[in-house]
């Protein structure tokens, strides 16, 4: 391609991306075809003008022309005109020229795949979905106001405030309420745009590109791991599947005694969790069951493993069951009870500032302490930027775990640690195919955790868990051996049911900066007890699904057979244990980032000190899941909203407490009401049972 200004492909490029993507999703020969699923191409979709939309304008520069050089490496091939059986031998040998080739292929693989059974038509629906009667959209969306008004910067703009917070997620957004509500000027500054249930309308690659770090599922630089993250107002919280897991005693007890997290083992740290709890309404009495969580009880109830109903932040006035599955795309009911809907808006109704779309480039230090922060705001229609300072005494960093790590070394702060201990509780995903259509839409994404092997060795284990429907990304990681049997499989992805585990992992990865301070994330899974997890999990989930009657088995990797019943179970897992995991083998999927700038007593091995603040940069304090000492070993929503509500206690008893440098209050000076040190009270006399009225007991470890 010429660098001559707006890029645009070549003739040859272009009919070259047709015949790509209509060999991942080809016209394939099938003998029962009433609805034409076999018969279609993507190019009956508009799939190639998308693609080529995707690579100009959405790829950063050198990705983009790699991924054409390989179309040119195929275009020299003549793969434009060729019949289906020569284009997919062209496809894989130019994947096996090289890996960076593979890593290529794939990558225009799952873009052809995802667009092709994502996008809807101009009827508002994709024409796969009719054949797994997928419903999508359920409904419109409503014409509910917006109740926060951010602020929108007329040119470039400075602010003063007390505390800014960088990232509005379940950290960074209950930090917002906590001291907002308590009268401290605050000013949230998020990367991400605001959405409200009136633009929810039931698509998944609306939602990717909307509400999601990255476009959605973006692969760790060694290509180990697919992350998947929120970026939008409310964070994590507006997009997550609502699991509301109280963090685990054994958890807490190694954060107090061993990284120095005093409280985090007492009743004082259970007042925050209560009060959690509380502010999200986590309740059981939306945890219905759906096709896939039926068969994971079966699965269990046969194996005599242990199966808990989850309790879920969804509001249980506004919960309707129709529209709960589609709560990754944006909660159309407005049951969903993240930190939009609560912190947020407490903070926005206490006078908070808050600014969208607008980036912190670094923080601003001056002789060891924090004066403020410097951003970038881009309006989303024109594209158009504005320098946005902040003034501050106090920064939180709040950007979730994959971007705090690299504000802070855009910023020359953190120590030696900032970057380490990036843990991802390592995810796969094992599918059975079932007589009957399981509907994985309705109802709640996650209603319930198999706990069974959670603390298997010395507490580090695995828990399998529901997950939502996404038939674009099913699409894209579903095994590809040739379009025809690609099509087989997905005709069938309507009877399916998939079950995702999660290991506690013990090892962990790294998140760096490049050239330009975007951050570079890896994570070898090198840990041998996290690889053993990582098999075990696997077989587990084999057996569950056998056991609840699936006809076949499919492990998440892009060449393996499936079991089909009747087969040598055994020999499937074996050969499934033999896969690798990551790159190349079974895929690993991470939605649950933590620790990578973690609170500690000794700065070499951790970020920030256990109250929150950095041990090198008074006024700097970690308000996200990167604060984690070790990962939750459960679903950290509760966990990060817990300790971000600790942390917002000393930050407020520092605001309250000026001392020289302003730095870290002196442990036990606060006073005052509900619990929260700065914020007011007694932690001691908040009793956990009475702060937690809507949480059975048989939830809470
Ligand atoms: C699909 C999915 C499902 C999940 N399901 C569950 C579940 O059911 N239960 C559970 O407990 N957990 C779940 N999680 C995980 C949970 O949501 C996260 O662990 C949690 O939200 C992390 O909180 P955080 O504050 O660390 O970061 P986030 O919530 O990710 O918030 C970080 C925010 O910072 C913003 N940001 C980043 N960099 C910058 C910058 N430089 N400037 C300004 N803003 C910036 C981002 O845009 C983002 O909005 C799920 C996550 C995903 C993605």
């Amino acid at each position: 391609m010429t660098d001559t200004g707006a890029p645009t492909l070549a003739d040859g490029q272009r009919q070259t991306l047709a015949a790509l993507a209509d060999t991942f999703v080809a016209a394939v020969a099938h003998d029962d075809d009433p609805d034409g699923f076999f018969a279609r191409r993507a190019s009956d979709l508009g799939v190639p003008e998308a693609l080529e939309q995707y690579l100009l304008t959405k790829l950063p520069e050198d990705q983009r022309d790699g991924l054409l050089s390989l179309v040119d490496t195929m275009a020299a091939l003549g793969l434009a005109n060729q019949p289906l059986v020569t284009r997919q031998v062209i496809v894989k040998v130019v994947a096996g020229i090289a890996p960076e080739a593979r890593a290529g292929v794939d990558a225009l693989r799952m873009l052809a795949i995802m667009l092709s059974y994502g996008t809807p038509d101009e009827t508002g629906r994709n024409p796969f979905w009719k054949t797994w009667a997928y419903p999508a959209p359920v409904s419109a969306p409503p014409e509910t106001p917006k109740t926060i008004s951010p602020v929108v910067p007329d040119g470039d703009t400075t602010i003063e405030t007390d505390v800014v917070i960088v990232g509005s997620g379940s950290g960074g957004g209950v930090i917002a309420g906590e001291l907002a509500a308590a009268g401290h000027d605050v000013v949230v500054l998020e990367m991400g745009g605001y959405f409200n249930e009136a633009d929810f309308n039931q698509y998944e690659l609306w939602a990717y590109e909307n509400l999601y770090l990255n476009g959605g599922y973006f692969p760790s630089a060694d290509g180990n791991v697919s992350l998947v993250a929120g970026s939008v107002l409310g964070g994590g919280s507006l997009v997550n599947w609502s699991n509301s897991v109280r963090p685990r005693p054994d958890v807490r007890k190694w954060w107090a005694e061993d990284h120095g997290l005093e409280g985090l083992d007492t009743d004082e740290f259970d007042a925050h969790i209560d009060a959690v709890l509380e502010r999200i309404s986590a309740n059981t009495d939306c945890s219905d069951f759906n096709g896939p969580h039926q068969r994971l009880r079966d699965g269990a109830e046969k194996l005599g493993w242990h199966l808990r109903t989850a309790a879920l932040n969804v509001a249980p006035d506004r919960y309707d069951a129709d529209r709960c599955g589609f709560t990754g795309y944006g909660d159309q009911t407005g049951a969903k009870q993240g930190t939009l809907k609560t912190w947020l808006q407490d903070a926005a109704d206490a006078g908070g500032r808050i600014l969208v779309r607008t980036r912190v480039e670094r923080i601003v230090v001056d002789d060891g302490r924090a004066t403020g922060v410097e951003a970038t705001y881009t309006d989303p229609a024109t594209g158009t930027t504005a320098a946005v300072t902040v003034k501050a005494r106090h920064v939180v960093a709040a950007c979730g775990s994959l971007e705090t790590p690299a504000l802070l070394l855009r910023s020359g702060i953190g120590g030696p640690a900032v970057g380490q201990n990036l843990h991802l509780h390592p995810s796969t995903v094992v599918g059975g195919m079932y007589p009957q259509d399981q509907q994985s839409w309705w109802g709640p994404p996650q209603a319930a955790i198999l706990d069974e092997f959670a603390d298997k060795d010395d507490g580090f284990g695995y828990i399998i868990e529901g997950i939502q429907h996404s038939f674009g990304l099913l699409a894209a990681t579903a095994r590809w051996k040739d379009a025809a049997d690609h099509k087989e499989v997905m005709a069938k992805v309507g009877r399916s049911s998939w079950f995702v585990g999660i290991v506690q992992d013990r090892g962990s990865g790294t998140v760096a900066t490049d050239e330009v301070g975007n951050a570079v994330h890896t994570y070898p899974l090198d840990d041998e007890l996290d690889r053993r997890h990582f098999g075990e999990m696997i077989e587990t989930m084999i057996r569950l699904q056998e056991a609840a009657g699936a006809e076949e088995i499919y492990l998440g990797s892009p060449t393996l057979d499936p079991w089909r019943r009747g087969e040598d179970l055994e020999a499937f897992i074996a050969t499934c244990l033999a896969e690798p995991a990551g790159f190349g083998g079974t895929a690993m999927f991470s939605a649950h980032q933590m620790g990578s700038a973690r609170m500690g007593t000794d700065p070499a091995t951790s970020v920030a000190k256990p109250n929150g603040e950095l041990h090198d940069t008074a006024g700097v304090w970690i308000g996200d899941t990167s604060a984690f000492p070790t990962c939750s070993g459960v679903n950290p929503m509760v966990s990060v909203m817990s300790l971000a509500r600790r942390t917002a206690g000393y930050l407020a008893d520092a605001l309250a407490h000026p001392t020289d440098t302003d730095g870290a209050p002196v442990r036990g000076e606060a006073t005052g009401g509900d619990g929260v040190p700065g914020l007011g009270g007694d932690p001691q006399t908040v009793p956990s049972d009475q702060a937690m009225p809507n949480v059975p007991t048989e939830v809470r470890p």
